[in-house]
């Protein structure tokens, strides 16, 4: 934990580990948590603090998981995520578990990744200013990694919560309402916005130097492993399971449990070959995917 700005602490732990994530705790007239998932090293500074206030930048349950533990506090969520901060079998079915079914996973998938299921109170939307007292932020939306994805911009102290774009973790859009497209246009948004330092949601967490050319090397990743599946389809591999065999989308070797990382895979390749598909470059037949010329 330290001390980042007046007002504002930073709950982070360097490595990247699952599930918890970095956090900011906003001390002013209002006590605010951004993302509530700390290590459990970090949760000390959190006991017996009322917070009055959660926002989440989006609800996978390394961002959320300790929702239900603040019992006073108002909970902001984008809407779209809304049903899946309340419902574990919606959470599972927007995984793709019932798509690319993982049968050895999902009934452990949920304590596994400590969901707890609390709804969300009220809305969190593009744009939208939230004042503690002191400190005033922003909310921008930044969709891809999942449909409600938001950042949190403090324009006074210069920097963004940019919760799971994080520059020392590759893309990862691995829900079934994730997007490319999406993700794109959220890096071309960060690079407008200037921001003199990045704040990650896991791992270490400040980012200030080389902040455009890392969010362009960002962008050109994923369009690097769409590159890399187009090259499969027009060498004959046809359909998403063989694809996602590859590992593509993680750099070649599926992290553990690896059945949920190739369900994940799967649907980084569904979301790339559906990209495709609109640029014309690809062409779907039952559920298998040709190429569109040559
Ligand atoms: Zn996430």
């Amino acid at each position: 934990m330290q001390q980042l700005f007046d007002h504002i602490k930073i709950l982070d732990h360097d490595k990247y580990t699952l599930p918890y994530c970095n956090c900011l705790l906003i001390e002013d007239d209002l006590n605010c948590l951004v993302d509530s998932s700390p290590h459990p090293k970090q949760r000390a500074c959190l006991e017996g603090k009322k917070i009055d206030l959660i926002v989440n930048s989006h609800a996978h349950s390394d961002h959320n998981s300790c929702n239900h533990l603040f019992t006073e506090a108002r909970v902001l969520l984008h809407p779209a995520e809304h049903e899946r901060a309340a419902s574990g079998e919606t959470y599972l079915t927007a995984y793709g578990y019932y798509r690319f079914p993982d049968e050895a996973t999902r009934p452990f998938y949920l304590d596994a990744v400590q969901y707890h299921a609390r709804p969300a109170d009220d809305e969190l939307n593009d744009g939208m200013k939230i004042s503690t007292g002191a400190l005033e932020f922003e909310v921008i939306a930044l969709p891809g990694h999942s449909i409600g994805h938001c950042g949190f911009f403090f324009p006074r102290q210069g920097f963004i919560y940019t919760a799971d774009i994080n520059l020392n973790i590759k893309p990862i859009y691995a829900m079934l309402d994730s997007s490319v497209d999406d993700y794109i246009s959220s890096l071309e948004r960060l690079r407008e916005i200037k921001a003199d330092m990045l704040v990650g949601g896991h791992g270490p967490a400040l980012y200030t130097e080389n902040l455009d050319s890392r969010l362009r090397e960002y962008q050109n990743e994923i369009l690097s492993r769409e590159e890399q599946i187009l090259k499969m389809v027009k060498g004959g591999t046809s359909d998403i399971p063989q694809i996602a065999e590859q590992a593509i989308c993680f750099g070649g070797r599926f992290p553990e449990p690896r059945s949920v990382y190739y369900m994940h895979e799967c649907v980084m390749a569904l979301h790339h070959l559906e990209r495709l598909e609109r640029l014309g470059e690809v062409v779907c037949h039952e559920d298998r995917y040709y190429p569109a010329r040559g």
